[in-house]
């Protein structure tokens, strides 16, 4: 029998067939070594125990009982049936109920114990009960899980399957593969084995064995992050990029219907001095929503572009894409200057003849400027000339596809536009040596958009509000948590959310409003306006015509999930309205809230979330930020300093899905002293070995970060 490596596909494992491994592949697992790195998305914390009288009828609790009474199978004529029996502790007793498993029956003899885990509810005036709880039988000295791990499914395979198949994966593994990390760094940063992290962050015997886990996990990740960023630097190092020194950006400003802020005219000036050089720029602008940072990537590009080069500008969406392309294509085709759009839902004749026009070696046939999304990182999009590629919203990609996008036909100068004011010492560690520009000043005329935190008792009059402010003649965006945003439900704890003991804070999460039903419900209210319903699973078409109908003024009420985010420019909206509003991050409020007061309307936020009582200390503490502060730096260092849910540099399932710097199991923002950490070790680690020939093992750790991301790294 060959041996069994991380390497073996996932059938090798006792019952996994065909089915099973589709399902797998379905979650970007083939190998074992993929299955050992699906880390679980959250932990039950059945260890602890409260009375029946204790439990919350809004989460699921354990509870330790004592069966009472025998069993009872009921057959309904559907052919269904239930099992029902009496159990108790020592402050009430309760009812339990199994439907179609009547095999239970013989499991629960009556004085015999069991630990339920699930909801307790409230029945008729004092009766509890709880329905088809998950019953491990109990016995004084037997110790049973207290963490109970969670992984992401997908349809056909269920928790117990995951569970089962992990635990043979570590089973067969045991003891196989040597340390990537030298023993010595182990010590000195009192790091675990992997195998015992491997272990544990599946199977915790204990919540501190589950911290030690985690820890040694994302410094890993962050140690495999560093090394191969590092390793891509300085090999980008050796490379110069095509000196840009031809341009003046007045042509452009003539066109303005206004002149720029002395800090927009300073980051042009920095910009302009970067291109000039043949070191490739690696320049990031900084500024707060509305700043105007996009007439200085424009100011950029013309540079390039007069200095006989190509320049490229990638967006995270593809409405935002779109965008910049109107308003960009505008400026450009005044001047004489091609420019085309390229996203996923360009047709197929113009991807080619779009990436034709881009490669053409003839000056006078060649595109040159392309604005676009991630489809500029697909093959064959080549540049017969780069000069400069700008990303905008950078925190939306990896490193990786940044540096892609420079080599190219060679290197190219890179701006990246940012409104998440980052940290110095964090920028250096995750994109090397970049230089920044701070926008710090607003354009004038700017005025304050008033916020308000409402709850559900104001929805009445909120309805008024936003039907005074159509009447008026404005435009409401009312923004409610994405449907993936569900995936941690409300019983199960995030893994960020367990404190340094292991143990987990389950905070209260109230039941989010459905935005489908809620578009639903505004339109039957406002029949006189025009309501539409924007969502992450709309096709990109629909998207665009949504989003134009509502720049149009032909929708009045935009009700959307947090697709709108970044980027978007309705000057004649003025209300905006986010919806469990305590589920967003500082940084993503201040973001949406920037979405409104563009225009000359006087402009609003209204952040509706539970009542008093029904928040987390936390949660309070944000909103409470959002109605105090307006300034997005001061909001950016409170987001860092809460530790908010972790949307400084994004995360979930938008960011997840183009590519973001996202990591599987560490976090940039809240891990911070670990990355910078392994980030300095990671180094030192290059400067003894450059090429880590005697750490095949973490080489090629190094290079799987990067490939299977980006196809990076040869
Ligand atoms: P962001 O920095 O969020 O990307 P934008 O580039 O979208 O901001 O600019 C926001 C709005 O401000 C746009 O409508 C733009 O035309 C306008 N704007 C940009 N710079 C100035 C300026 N110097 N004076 C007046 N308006 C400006
Ligand atoms: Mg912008």
């Amino acid at each position: 029998m060959p041996t069994v490596t991380e390497k073996s596909p996932v059938t090798v494992l006792p019952g996994v067939g065909r089915v099973r491994a589709e399902c797998y592949a379905r979650l970007g697992i083939t190998t074992l070594g993929e299955l050992l790195s699906h880390y679980p998305r959250a932990y039950e914390n059945r260890g602890e125990i409260r009375l029946l009288r204790d439990a919350r009828a809004d989460a699921k609790t354990a509870v330790i009982l004592t069966v009472a009474t025998e069993p009872r199978c009921v057959r309904l004529r559907s052919r269904k049936s239930f099992l029902k029996f009496r159990a108790f502790d020592e402050s009430a007793s309760c009812e339990i109920v199994y439907f179609n498993q009547d095999y239970l029956r013989d499991k629960f003899t009556v004085g015999s114990e069991f630990r339920f885990w699930g909801r307790v509810e409230r029945v008729g005036r004092n009766g509890l009960s709880m329905s088809s709880p998950i019953a491990e039988p109990y016995a004084p000295g037997v110790p049973l899980k207290r963490l109970c791990a969670v992984w992401r499914l997908t349809d056909g395979l269920s928790q117990k399957q995951v569970e089962r198949d992990v635990t043979a994966a570590l089973e067969l593994l045991a003891g196989g593969s040597e340390d990537p990390l030298p023993a010595a760094l182990l010590r000195r940063r009192n790091l675990c084995t992997l195998a015992f992290a491997e272990r544990n962050i599946h199977l915790p015997a204990d919540p501190r064995d589950l911290t030690i886990a985690r820890r040694r996990l994302v410094y890993q990740e962050f140690f495999d992050f560093s090394l191969g960023a590092t390793m891509l630097r300085s090999r980008a190092a050796t490379h110069t990029a095509p000196p840009c020194a031809e341009g003046s950006v007045n042509r452009l400003l003539r066109q303005l219907p206004y002149s720029l802020t002395g800090a927009q005219a300073r980051a042009v000036e920095e910009i302009r001095r970067d291109l000039a050089r043949s070191v490739p720029m690696a320049r990031m602008v900084v500024g707060d929503v509305g700043c105007g940072k996009t007439v200085v990537a424009a100011a950029a590009m013309l540079i390039a572009v007069q200095s006989g080069r190509q320049a490229a500008l990638m967006a995270p969406t593809e409405i935002l894409a779109r965008q910049h392309y109107k308003e960009l294509s505008d400026y450009f085709t005044r001047l004489g200057i091609s420019c085309a759009l390229l996203i996923g839902a360009s047709t197929a004749k113009e991807k080619r003849e779009i990436k034709a026009a881009l490669s053409a070696e003839d000056p006078q046939k060649r595109l040159q400027v392309v604005i676009g999304t991630h489809a500029l990182l697909s093959d064959g999009v080549e540049f017969a000339a780069p000069g400069l590629v700008v990303t905008d919203e950078q925190h939306r990609f990896g490193a990786g596809q940044r540096a892609l996008l420079s080599q190219k036909n060679g290197y190219a100068h890179l701006l990246v536009m940012s409104a998440t004011p980052i940290p110095r010492s964090l920028a250096l560690v995750l994109y090397g040596d970049i230089e920044l520009s701070r926008i710090d000043e607003m354009p004038p005329g700017r005025q304050r958009v008033d916020t308000f935190v409402v709850d559900e008792s104001y929805r009445d009059r909120l309805n008024g509000f936003i039907e005074k402010q159509v009447e008026e003649g404005g435009q409401v965006y009312v923004v409610c948590p994405s449907v993936e945003e569900q995936e941690v439900a409300e019983d199960e704890v995030a893994l960020r959310e367990l404190d340094s003991n292991g143990l987990a804070h389950t905070e209260e999460k109230p039941t989010l409003k459905a935005a489908v039903a809620y578009a639903a419900e505004l339109a039957e209210r406002f029949p006189r306006y025009g309501v539409a319903f924007l969502h992450g699973r709309l096709k990109s078409k629909e998207k665009d015509e949504v989003m134009r109908r509502f720049a149009d003024g032909e929708v009045q009420i935009l009700v959307s999930t947090t697709v709108i985010e970044v980027g978007v420019n309705v000057p004649n909206a003025c209300l905006m309205i986010v919806e469990n509003a305590e589920r967003f991050g500082l940084s993503q409020l201040h973001q949406l809230r920037g979405r409104v007061g563009r225009g000359k309307r006087k402009s609003y936020c209204v952040l509706v979330a539970g009542g008093e009582g029904k928040l987390s200390e936390s949660a309070r503490g944000r909103l409470q930020v959002m109605r105090t502060t307006y300034d997005g730096y001061a909001i950016a260092e409170q987001d860092l300093a809460q530790r908010g849910p972790g949307d400084f540099l994004g995360n979930g399932e938008a960011v997840r899905q183009s590519g973001a710097l996202c990591f599987r199991i560490a976090n940039a923002a809240e891990d911070t002293g670990i990355l910078t950490q392994a980030a300095e070790d990671a180094r030192a680690l290059l400067r003894e070995d450059p090429s880590l020939q005697s750490y095949p093992l973490l080489a090629e750790r190094a290079r799987a970060m990067f490939t299977q991301r980006d196809g990076l790294i040869s």
